[in-house]
Parts: structure tokens; sequence; C-alpha cells
């Protein structure tokens, strides 16, 4: 079994004479910059003028431009859109790195795909929550945290995995649980999951199970109770227990079905499919086809956000939602995350 660190693992020192530049101040920033603050760790924050920029001072952070808190800091954790950090990177962050200085990220993406390549002479690691950035906040706030994965990718002080750790305990994470791993492991990995289960793998699903009721003629309302509405019901018994502990809690019809039906539909066919899914995300095929859709503006990217957003299951959904307030138990921020 791999090796879990928590809060008794792990020296903050290393951090205590460390001035922490949080770059960016969405999901993850905020969410680190003030974690930080209240774990004693010195923080400013980096950002261009607007939206953010008001939001951190009226949180009452420290907020200088990019290249002002690059400048200042030892630890420069850079939170921005994955899209847009090798440019800000190129521009703002990389002559401001002198030696020794750490270089950080909360995802793999531009280092393992060489988007970023930093210089010889800093630090380079990773710290990645293993949930949203609202959830990084709420769960600090409550005395808990989100787990997360670190990853040193270069190491010029000799101390990169103790600052990574005693970054990771700042947001909290260390009181969850900290796992090593590499940039390499987290990129794939993370890209797989989200593509082939989390999100791409689920909506599918979802998607193939409303039509087929649908275009059965049951109606879309109730093809909607059955096939998405329910599903968090299933996903909080399987996350609290496991599989073995969402089966106990539905009948033993719904359980045979299981058994009997869910390897038809995702069948060997579906696996021999999430292997080429992993392999172009190994051989750099996707990240190819994402940097391009987004140097020529995503014109596929909107394309398709706006046939999803009109599918029945959505216009359906909507409408039921709305007679169902209770399903909103987050604040409206809390929804929109852009990372899984
Ligand atoms: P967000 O989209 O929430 O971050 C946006 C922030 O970046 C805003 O503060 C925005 O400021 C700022 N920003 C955007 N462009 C610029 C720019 N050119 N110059 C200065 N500031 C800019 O990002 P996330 O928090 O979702 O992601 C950050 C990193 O964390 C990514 O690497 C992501 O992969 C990783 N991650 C994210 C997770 C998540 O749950 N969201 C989970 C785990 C990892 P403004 O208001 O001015 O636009
Ligand atoms: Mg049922
Ligand atoms: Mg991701």
């Amino acid at each position: 079994m791999t090796k879990v660190y928590y809060n008794g693992d792990v020296n903050d020192y290393v951090l205590s004479n460390k001035k922490v530049a949080v770059i960016g101040y969405g999901s993850q920033g905020h969410a680190h910059a003030q974690n930080l603050r209240e774990s004693g760790v010195d923080v400013i924050v980096g950002l261009r003028q607007g939206k953010s920029w008001e939001q951190a001072k009226q949180d009452g952070l420290p907020v200088f431009s990019v290249s002002e808190a690059s400048e200042q800091a030892d630890v420069v954790m850079v939170l921005l859109p994955d899209e847009y950090q090798p440019k800000v990177y190129k521009e703002e962050i990389e002559p401001a790195l002198k030696p020794g200085n750490a270089l950080v990220f909360a995802h793999g993406f531009n280092v393992h795909f060489s988007q970023i390549v930093p210089p010889s002479y800093v630090d380079v690691f990773l710290v990645a929550p293993k949930g949203p950035g609202h959830l990084v906040r709420r769960t600090y706030r409550e005395g808990a945290g989100v787990p997360a994965l670190f990853a040193v990718e270069q190491d010029v002080t000799g101390n990169a995995k103790e600052i990574a750790l005693a970054y990771a305990k700042g947001i909290g994470s260390a009181r969850a649980g900290v796992l090593e791993t590499t940039f390499q492991e987290e990129t794939e990995t993370d890209l797989f999951g989200e593509q082939a289960v989390l999100c791409g793998g689920l909506t599918s699903l979802v998607k193939a199970g409303f039509e087929t009721l649908v275009e059965a003629g049951y109606q879309p309302e109730v093809a909607y109770f059955e096939c998405l509405h329910e599903l968090k019901l299933i996903v909080d018994l399987m996350y609290e227990d496991g599989m073995a502990g969402m089966r106990y809690s539905i009948s033993d019809t719904a359980q045979w079905g299981d058994f009997v039906s869910g390897p038809r539909v995702v069948n060997d066919q579906v696996k021999a499919e999430m292997k080429e899914v992993l392999k172009d995300i190994q051989t750099g095929k996707f990240a190819k086809g994402w940097i391009l859709e987004n140097q020529a503006n995503r014109p596929e990217f909107n394309a398709i956000n706006k046939r999803e957003n009109e599918h029945q299951i959505e216009v359906v959904g909507r409408k039921l939602r709305e007679m169902m307030p209770f399903v909103k138990q987050r604040e409206a921020k809390d929804v929109v995350v852009s990372n899984a």
C-alpha cells in the first residue's frame, strides 16, 4: 500500500520563512490563498486587474500584478486556467524566478506536455487537491480537508518534497491524506478519469439511457428521474461504502439487474475504446488537439457546448429542478467548477 502522509508527518518549518504567491484567485486560488493564510503562511496573490483582484482585496489579501507577486515570492503557485498558463508564465512568471525558488502547479498538464519548461534552477512540484476549490475551502473551515496528490519534478534545493508536503498541510489536505505521484501519472490519470468515467463516460451513459427510454415512448420526465436524478443517491452510497455498500442498500432485483445487464452495457467494446482514449492521452494526441482548439478560439468546443445545453434531458431537467428547489443545496458559486 502506497504511503499516505498526514499532518503529523509534515515539517511546516520549511515554509515558515518563505513567502508564497498564489497566482490566480478562481476555484483553486481563493481556497489555497485563504487556507494558507489561516495556517499561518505568508501569502500574497498575483492577478491582473479585474473581478478576482477586487475579490481577493475584499478578502483582505495583499494583491499584486503577476510579475510583482512572482518577484516577491519564494514559492509561486500557478492557479490560472491551464489554457492560459503558458503565456502568462512566459511573460510574467519566468522572468521573476530566482535560483532556489519553487514553481508549483495543481495539475501536471503544462509541464508534462512541455507547454511550460521551467528553468533548471528552481524546484518544481505539484500539489493537486482531488476536489473542486470550493470544497477545499469549505472543508478547511470545517476543520477537515480534501485529499491531495503531490509530485516532485525537479529538486534543486533538496527540500522540494518537504516544501510540497508543508504546502499540502497548509491548504488542509494533510488532514485528509496526501499521496505521492509523478507529473506523468497525475496528468494522465486525471485526464483519463474525467474523460472516460467522471465527466465524459457519465454524461454519455446518462444521455444514452434517457434517449433509449424516450425513444421507446416513455415520458421524458420519468426518464429524467430514472437516469439522472437518482444517480446522486447511488453515487453517495458508493462514495461512503463502495460498490458492496451500494448494493446492500438497493433491492435484490436491482442488484441482479446490475450483475446481468451492467456488463452488457459497458462491455468489452467499451473497454477497448477506453484503452484507445488512454492511448490518445499517453501519446499527447488529446493534448495537442485541445491546444490547437484553444489557439483557434474554441470553435468546436463552443458548438458542442451549445448543442449539449439544448439536449432534451437538459430542457426537461431545468423545468423539473425548478419544481424541486431543495435539490440545489450548494451556493451558486460552488456549482461553477471548471475542472474535475
Ligand atoms: P479558474 O478558472 O477558477 O481560475 C481563474 C483565475 O485565473 C481567476 O482568478 C482569473 O482572474 C485568473 N486569470 C485568468 N487569466 C489570467 C491572466 N491572464 N492573468 C492573471 N490572472 C488570470 O481555475 P481553476 O482554479 O479551476 O484551476 C487552476 C488550476 O488548478 C489548474 O491548473 C487546474 O487544472 C487545477 N485544478 C483545478 C481544480 C478545480 O476544482 N477547479 C481541481 C484540481 C486542480 P480574472 O477574474 O481576472 O479572470
Ligand atoms: Mg428504480
Ligand atoms: Mg482535470
